[in-house]
């Protein structure tokens, strides 16, 4: 039988246990730094920017619909190990009342459908205050999230069985209120800024591709992932910590496809950690948010420390377990970003700004000068198009067939798929998208944007761009905004859309996954570094940029959808909803896991957003305390479908290291649907037990 969740057993307890015990330490000393750093005293220095920070849920549905990322059909989802949510950080600049909005999302990618909807919401409350061009909404890459969000053919029918009209809800609506949230929440702040290498939490996992990049650029950098964080660290002119937001390339894939429960995967997890240790509550509508975002990940795993697999033959850490490797990339990054929190002194300052155009990728005239081609003339991007070896997948997740299949490749059945060849170069196109009617199976009229704080600039890509793509873009732009005072440049990938991966030109011709997916030929690099340029131009120039064509509404293809057939929660005779299948032991010690089953209607009744299907309690005088809920690292909620009726919820509890001794007790809410009729709220409570 399938076991769905924690596949290496009770080492996880231990591990969770480890974690809180060291998290309880890093929180004082943290929460000790900020008061002295930033404390009343010595805080307030003028600042001309104000920021508000809002968090909120966006789970969408828990069980039965397939995890978007590794396109694996049995890959469904099975319960949640960590919430997925909506970070968003508004930010004005009040000598001008300029506003950005800068949201990261646990999700794999940003479809426009989602941005626009969120911008109509939000438009009918603030008018025009939050616009395409000033909102960037990127998401993580999470590969451990319900898919069925987009509605491009590939993304949903092919990688996701189908539209989630449940899901597309709870990410809109989630990304809302988070921006609402921040809105409120503004208050007069200081933008720090800090960058910092990070050792040892990422690799490459295209490096053959990497190496036909020009010596002469490879030899201007140390490795062949980015190592960088860059981190912005919020805080109030009164002293209140607000929040930080960083990006580091590496890619959410911690969690392999074994894993069956929603989880935000190693960037989410990161965030947990950082928020808990500045004591959040997120049942509140303010505290601290911590955004770890992605970056130029393209080619960049987190299966660092040499090469392991399991048991499909993926990359995985040296750990060999999803829950493991997880908390150890997430670690590293917290604790990167831990020490650059606390050293960041530089203040961005120099106003904001933004530029935002939408740019018909499969026809840009390419000019020499960006394409820089053997033959010294102009190129041309083409429609997209998928390459054979995307099928393969990477190292991090392997499909069907192998990478590196080319047009030169003898072997290869040629003839029909390289018949685009004077247009996709060595990539064998499997599936012309772009050409596909009455729609492209994926977009190609996408959203370049650049956001300027003071003296960094914010790069936001619709594409999951390679390491040395994502330099050279960082370059473009930089370069160009130089003169008016741009230090640091970031890319943020996975931004406002998203169409596929983008290599250099030399790593194309190799033909790796991330090649097979560049979707708009050999030139799409260029492509868009000679757009960004424009945008770069335009932003130096304190010109208006022009907005380029009209993107297709994507939610007019809302016509692929797979039916999801819920059954309804019928319960066996002398069973009741909420009802005990296995009882929670009598007495437990730091460090064991409990574990209780209870009968459960079906978690999709009701996602319970910014409550919990659990809660662990504690008893203190006469009244029961909450202790943990379904978004805390320590908790999973798993569920179990049973072939007749209602199914069964397990609730976990790794108790962790220090966990004050006392009774407790655990408790599942949710939903039940026993007909067609109604809908009836049930909860369920185990027996006290000991924690010694
Ligand atoms: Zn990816």
């Amino acid at each position: 039988m399938l076991q769905p969740v924690n596949p290496s057993g009770n080492p996880v307890a231990r591990t969770f246990a480890s974690l809180c015990a060291n998290l309880v330490m890093t929180a004082t000393v943290l929460i000790a730094t900020v008061m002295t750093a930033t404390g009343p005293a010595d805080a307030a220095p003028e600042s001309e920017f104000s920021v508000g920070a809002g968090i909120h849920d966006i789970t969408g549905p828990v069980a039965d619909v397939m995890m978007m990322g590794y396109v694996d059909l049995k890959q469904t989802t099975r319960g949640i190990h960590t919430r997925l949510n909506s970070r968003a950080f508004v930010i004005e600049h009040a000598p001008t009342g300029k506003r950005a909005v800068m949201v990261t999302i646990d999700q794999l990618s940003v479809p426009d459908a989602v941005k626009t909807t969120v911008l109509e919401k939000l438009r009918s409350r603030f008018g025009d205050l939050y616009s395409v061009e000033n909102t960037l909404m990127s998401a993580t890459h999470t590969h451990s999230g319900p898919g069925g969000f987009s509605h491009y053919v590939l993304y949903d029918v092919f990688s996701a069985k189908g539209f989630s009209e449940q899901n597309f809800k709870a990410i809109v609506d989630g990304i809302y209120a988070s921006i609402v949230k921040a809105h409120q929440n503004l208050t007069p702040a200081v933008i720090f800024f800090a960058e910092g290498q990070l050792d040892q939490a990422n690799i490459s996992r295209s490096a053959d591709a990497y190496l036909l990049n020009p010596t002469s650029e490879r030899s201007q950098h140390n490795h062949n992932v980015d190592k960088t964080m860059t981190l912005l660290k919020f805080t109030a002119t009164n002293g209140t910590p607000i929040g930080i937001l960083n990006w580091f390339a590496v890619h959410a894939v911690s969690m392999k496809k074994t894993n069956r429960l929603i989880s935000s995967d190693n960037k989410g997890w990161a965030s947990l950690l950082f928020e808990k240790a500045l004591g959040r509550d997120y049942r509140q509508p303010d505290g601290f948010v911590a955004a770890f975002a992605n970056s130029n990940a393209g080619d960049v795993s987190p299966s660092s420390g040499g090469a392991h697999t399991d048991v499909n033959g993926d990359w995985v850490c040296a750990l060999k377990d999803n829950f493991k490797c997880t908390e150890s990339i997430a670690r590293k990054q917290y604790q990167r970003a831990v020490e650059l929190y606390r050293q960041a002194n530089e203040t961005l300052s120099g106003g904001l700004d933004f530029r935002h155009k939408f740019v018909d990728m499969s026809q840009v005239l390419v000019r020499s000068e960006f394409a820089n081609s053997p033959d010294g003339l102009d190129q041309r991007t083409c429609f997209a198009g998928i390459g054979l070896s995307m099928l393969a997948g990477t190292k991090d997740g392997w499909g069907i067939g192998r990478e590196k299949q080319t047009c030169s490749d003898p072997s290869l059945l040629g003839g029909v798929l390289c018949s685009f060849r004077s247009c996709h170069g060595e990539k064998p196109v499997v599936l012309a998208t772009g050409l596909k009617t009455p729609y492209p199976w994926t977009p190609q009229i996408l959203p370049l944007q650049i956001m300027r704080l003071g003296s960094l600039a914010i790069i936001a890509v619709p594409a999951e761009f390679t390491t040395m793509s994502g330099r050279r873009l960082r370059n473009t732009v930089q370069s160009i905004l130089a003169k008016m005072g741009v230090r640091h440049a970031v890319i943020a990938g996975y931004s406002n859309s998203y169409a596929g991966y983008v290599a250099t030109r030399e790593e194309y011709q190799m033909q790796n996954y991330e090649g097979a997916s560049t979707h708009f030929g050999e030139w799409t690099l260029a492509a868009y570094q000679q757009e960004f340029a424009g945008l770069a131009q335009a932003m130096s120039e304190q010109a208006d940029s022009d907005s380029g064509p009209n993107p297709l509404d994507s939610r007019e293809m809302r016509e692929i959808r797979t039916p999801l057939i819920q059954k309804l929660d019928r319960l066996p005779r002398n069973a009741s909803f909420g009802g005990i299948l296995t009882q929670a032991k009598p007495a437990y010690v730091a460090g064991e896991t409990v574990a209780v089953d209870f009968w459960a209607g079906h978690p999709n009744n009701d996602l319970m957003h910014q409550r919990s299907y659990l809660e662990v309690q504690k008893v203190e005088g006469n009244q029961w305390i909450s202790v943990a809920m379904d978004w805390d690292i320590e908790t999973q909620f798993i569920w179990t479908p049973r072939t007749l009726g209602a199914g069964k919820a397990t609730v976990q509890w790794s108790i962790p290291l220090g966990q004050a001794p006392g009774n407790y007790r655990i408790v599942h809410r949710g939903v039940a649907r026993p007909n067609l009729r109604d809908r009836i709220p049930y909860q369920g409570v185990s027996r006290t037990f000991q924690v010694r």
